[in-house]
Order: C-alpha cells, then sequence, then structure tokens
C-alpha cells in the first residue's frame, strides 16, 4: 500500500495540520479526464491522499498509448513497448507497484539503418543521435561511405561556432559533418525515436549538453566523444521493459486506483465541462453506455450531475484544448503543436530465417527510402516474448512520421498487414512470404508533438501558464509534459500536487 502521508510531501506546516487536512482530503472528488498513463498516475496520487479520484476515459480499455495487442494467441506491447531509465521515475513508479520483479532489459542487439546505398548496415556504436565520435570507424564509413566520411572529418579542421549556436540539430550537424552524416545517421535516429526531421529537432532539448561541449571540445565529432566517454550507448539512452508487456502497468495502476477506493470509468468520453459554483460537472457523450452516464452534465438525463471539486485534463492536446478551450479562453493565443499520426502493424510469423535475427533488434530507416518508418523486431529485443513465442517471431512495423501520414492510413487491416509484411521483407533483408503470417494486429494512435521539436518547450510552457491561472483545473499529458513515459510520470505527479496543494490550502 501506498504511504498517504510521503505522498503528501514534507512542509512542515502540512504536518501541523495533518488531522484536518486528511479530513478535507476525504472530502474532495477529482475528475480526471483521459486515462493514459498521465491521467491513471495524477489519479493514483490524487487517490493516494485520501480524495476521490474519478478517471473518464473513452475507450473501452484504459493506458491510452500504452496498450497491449493480441495476434496468434500472443500478447505483445500495441505502443509503448519500454521506458527511459533516465529520471528514475517509471522505474520508482513500478516498483511502487509491486512490478520491480518483472522489469526486463532489452536485448543486446543493436538497431540497423536501411536506405543507404548498400541496402542496410549496423548502426554505429558510440554515437549521440546518430552523430558519431569517430567518421572513421569502420561501422561509420559502412554507412556514409568514403566520401561522407571525409566531409565529416572536416569538422575537426573548421573552428567551432562561438557566435550564438545553432537550434537546429539537422542544420548544426549539416554544417558541421555534412549531408550524409545528417541523412544517414541522424535522420533515421531523430524520425525512430522523435518521428521527426533533425531538420525540425531543437538540439538543446534532444541533447542539452552538446552546444557547450562543441564549443570546449572544438568540433562536433569530439564533443559526442566528450560526452559519450567512449561508451557504445549515448547517455541518456538506456530503456527497460516489462515482462507481459508494458500494460502491465496500466492494470496495475487501475488496481491500485481501485483500492484507494476510486474509480476509472471506461467507454466514457468527457464531451463537456461545465463550471457549477465552485466546482465542476462533466458530460459525458451521450453513445456512452447507460452505466457510465451516471457521470453525465446537465441535460444528460435524469441522474443528479455528480460535483467535482477539481478537474485534471489527460488527454490529447486537441481534446484537451476543446474541453478547457471555455474556461481558459488564454489557451487560444498559444499555438497548438503538430501532433503526427502512428500506424503499429505487428505480424506473427512462422519464420525459422529470423532465428539468426538478421537485423539485430530492428531497423530504422533514412526518410523517404521505405514507406515503413522503422521495425522492431520484437523477439530479438525481448527475451520474455521469444520464450512465448516458441518457434514463431513477432515483428512491429511502424508507419508514420511529422508531416508523414502513415503509409497504411487508408488501407483495411489485411492490406496494411500484406504492406507491413512486405516492407519487413525489405528491411530485415530476408524472403517472408503471406503463408508465413500467423496473424497480425495493427493499431493507430496520434502522437502528442515531440518535445525536442523546435519551439515545442515555449509552446508547452506558455500553455501551462495559461492553464495555472484558472482556478480549480489542472492538465498534464505528453502534449504538456513532452513524449515518453520518463517525461510523462513525474509531469503528472507534478500537476496532482499543484492541485491538491490549491484546493487543501489555496
Ligand atoms: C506507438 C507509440 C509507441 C511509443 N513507445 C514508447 C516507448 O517505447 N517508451 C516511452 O517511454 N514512450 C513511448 N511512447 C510515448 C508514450 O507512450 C506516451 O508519451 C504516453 O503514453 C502518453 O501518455 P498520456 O497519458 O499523456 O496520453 P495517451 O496515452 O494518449 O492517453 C490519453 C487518453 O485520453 C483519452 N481521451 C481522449 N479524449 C478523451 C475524452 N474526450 N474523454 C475521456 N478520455 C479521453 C484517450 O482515449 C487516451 O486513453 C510511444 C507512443 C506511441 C504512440
Amino acid at each position: 500500500m501506498t504511504d498517504p502521508g510521503a505522498k503528501a510531501g514534507s512542509d512542515a506546516p502540512e504536518a501541523a495540520h495533518a488531522p484536518e487536512l486528511a479530513e478535507r482530503a476525504a472530502r474532495l472528488r477529482v475528475a480526471v479526464v483521459g486515462g493514459g498513463i498521465a491521467g491513471l498516475v495524477a489519479a493514483e496520487a490524487v487517490a493516494a491522499i485520501g480524495a476521490h479520484a474519478t478517471v473518464f476515459e473513452a475507450q473501452g480499455r484504459a493506458g491510452g498509448a500504452v496498450q497491449p495487442g493480441e495476434a496468434d494467441g500472443l500478447v505483445f506491447d500495441a505502443g509503448a513497448e519500454s521506458f527511459a531509465v533516465r529520471g528514475g521515475h517509471v522505474r520508482a513508479l513500478i516498483d511502487d507497484l509491486g512490478l520491480g520483479d518483472r522489469v526486463r532489459t532489452p536485448q543486446p542487439g543493436g538497431a540497423w539503418v536501411a536506405g543507404i546505398p548498400s541496402g542496410a548496415a549496423p548502426l554505429p556504436k558510440g554515437g549521440l543521435l546518430g552523430i558519431p565520435a569517430n567518421p572513421f570507424a569502420e561501422d561509420v564509413r559502412r554507412v556514409i561511405g568514403w566520401r561522407g566520411t571525409w566531409r565529416a572529418w572536416l569538422d575537426r579542421l573548421r573552428p567551432p561556432l562561438t557566435i550564438g549556436h545553432d537550434h537546429s540539430l539537422g542544420r548544426l550537424v549539416h554544417k558541421r559533418m555534412g549531408p550524409r552524416v545528417r541523412d544517414r545517421l541522424v535522420a533515421p535516429v531523430s524520425t525512430g525515436v522523435y518521428s521527426a526531421h533533425p531538420d525540425d529537432i531543437d538540439v538543446d532539448v534532444a541533447a542539452p549538453a552538446l552546444n557547450a561541449a562543441l564549443t570546449r571540445a572544438g568540433s562536433l565529432s569530439g564533443a559526442v566523444a566528450e560526452l559519450t566517454g567512449g561508451s557504445e550507448r549515448a547517455p541518456g539512452a538506456a530503456v527497460q521493459g516489462l515482462e507481459g508487456g508494458m500494460a502491465g502497468l496500466v492494470d496495475a495502476l487501475v488496481a491500485r486506483i481501485e483500492l484507494l477506493g476510486s474509480e476509472v470509468r471506461t467507454a466514457a468520453p468527457v464531451e463537456a465541462l461545465y463550471r457549477d459554483g465552485d466546482g465542476w460537472t462533466v458530460r459525458v457523450a451521450e453513445s456512452a453506455p447507460a452505466e457510465v452516464a451516471d457521470g453525465a452534465g446537465p441535460g444528460d438525463g435524469p441522474a443528479e450531475p455528480e460535483l467535482f471539486d477539481a478537474v485534471i485534463l489527460a488527454a490529447d492536446e486537441a481534446t484537451a484544448r476543446r474541453l478547457l478551450a471555455p474556461h481558459v479562453p488564454a489557451l487560444a493565443a498559444v499555438a497548438a503543436g503538430s501532433s503526427p499520426r502512428i500506424e503499429i502493424v505487428t505480424l506473427v510469423l512462422d519464420a525459422p530465417v529470423l532465428d539468426a535475427a538478421p537485423r539485430g533488434s530492428g531497423v530504422l530507416t533514412v526518410p523517404g527510402s521505405h514507406t515503413a518508418k522503422a521495425l522492431t523486431h520484437s523477439t530479438a529485443k525481448w527475451a520474455w516474448l521469444r520464450e512465448r513465442a516458441g518457434s514463431r517471431h513477432v515483428v512491429r512495423v511502424s508507419f508514420g512520421s511529422q508531416g508523414e501520414e502513415p503509409a497504411t492510413a487508408a488501407l483495411d487491416d489485411e492490406a496494411a498487414a500484406a504492406l507491413a509484411l512486405a516492407e519487413a521483407s525489405a528491411l530485415l533483408g530476408v524472403e517472408l512470404r503471406p503463408e508465413q503470417l500467423r496473424g497480425s494486429h495493427r493499431s493507430r494512435f496520434v502522437q502528442a508533438q515531440p518535445s525536442a521539436v523546435l519551439g515545442a518547450a515555449e509552446r508547452r510552457s506558455a500553455a501551462a501558464a495559461a492553464i495555472a491561472d484558472a482556478p480549480g483545473i489542472a492538465a498534464t499529458g505528453a502534449w504538456l509534459s513532452g513524449t515518453g513515459l520518463a517525461q510523462v510520470v513525474p509531469h503528472a505527479r507534478a500537476e496532482a500536487e499543484r492541485i491538491r496543494h490549491a484546493l487543501l490550502w489555496g
């Protein structure tokens, strides 16, 4: 069990008023709109201080981008499949929920890059965002060729940029090391990790120490060498997953919320929020099932509308903006981020040719070279999945990125699986025939604008400032925290803490 005292913080004035605060907290009712990880973490934080949280989730299952998929009787991650170890926040949550013994580290296979003149090659080790520390290293040369290597070496001869610095990762890399490093090494990584072209990536967000190291080291490759310290893995790049899939985190959060006396309502899409005196009512769409309509607002039938003391918005950006518009008019002045649409097609295959993991844990692509954006050979990456799959293989193919609709968008499921199979065959460099496909699963997501995109950090803080001025309402989720569980989890906690403080002390 969570210790409510521990979650409530250690402010001295709070300790002095503990019994009175506990009594007040127990009377608080908070509506949380959106049951992705952000909403669930916020709800758990609210419930942990003894208040009542009601999560409204539009879909039939909580989790948002953390969803299980199933094909040929095998269950796997259909959305997020790992978490960044950076910061320790996700791991602390996992441990707190009693899932620590299910944490797994990916197999050390490494990824490949496809779409280069030779077809594909292992992604060079030891770089940072794809930028090599040593352009003469054989694995680097294999991707960019001699011409690219000599051009990249010029970086060592050029003076560092001392007056101002480049904010665009793509422009910085192009200027210092040339087009091949940008297009064949950095672009596959930035498209794979951020769903965005390197020209649109803010180097100070994606690699905060890089510009300063460039000034110190005198070259970009020297800066990368300094920051990676010769390590084969870039700093902060380590990820882990959960045996059985990341959806286990969702199930555990829902169970914890319910154990604390709060609730998660699924198939409950919130249509509108209304101010009601000092509180709020929530209107759920009429098409929602009857048992869910209990939480409906005015005009939704005879049921007494539930009154909430506060609302935490944890939906995607477009929904959050729509629901917030009447209550936070200042938000209209903050430009919305572009949110790429992503489709993942997961294939379960009978393909012994994949036993040798021909492309390690997966493949990133040079933008424009393939219709797929990236591929993960999940049974090569995760030992727990390989054990469960037996002789079968699981391969997930991703489509779509910033400014590029998924190539599968207009296809039916069968055609999408056929395209994914053809792409998998090309990316893995082996023949995969339709009769080897035992099952497939397709999932669609709208991803929040990646935090490393130029201008995203400013937009996020302007939106957060506008929301913070509105009483009784908080907002969290990837569009405000940045994408990735390592950013979403601490932001959701902090936002729940902000609203708790305002309700108890405001
Ligand atoms: C394909 C994919 C793979 C990813 N892989 C990783 C990974 O490996 N590691 C990692 O750290 N991160 C990964 N991410 C990013 C990470 O999953 C997300 O940043 C994070 O899960 C976002 O959580 P969220 O709660 O902010 O948003 P979401 O998960 O989008 O949750 C928002 C929820 O709000 C609900 N909602 C929307 N409108 C309404 C409404 N009107 N009423 C009620 N509910 C509503 C939605 O149904 C949804 O459940 C991945 C993302 C995607 C899309």
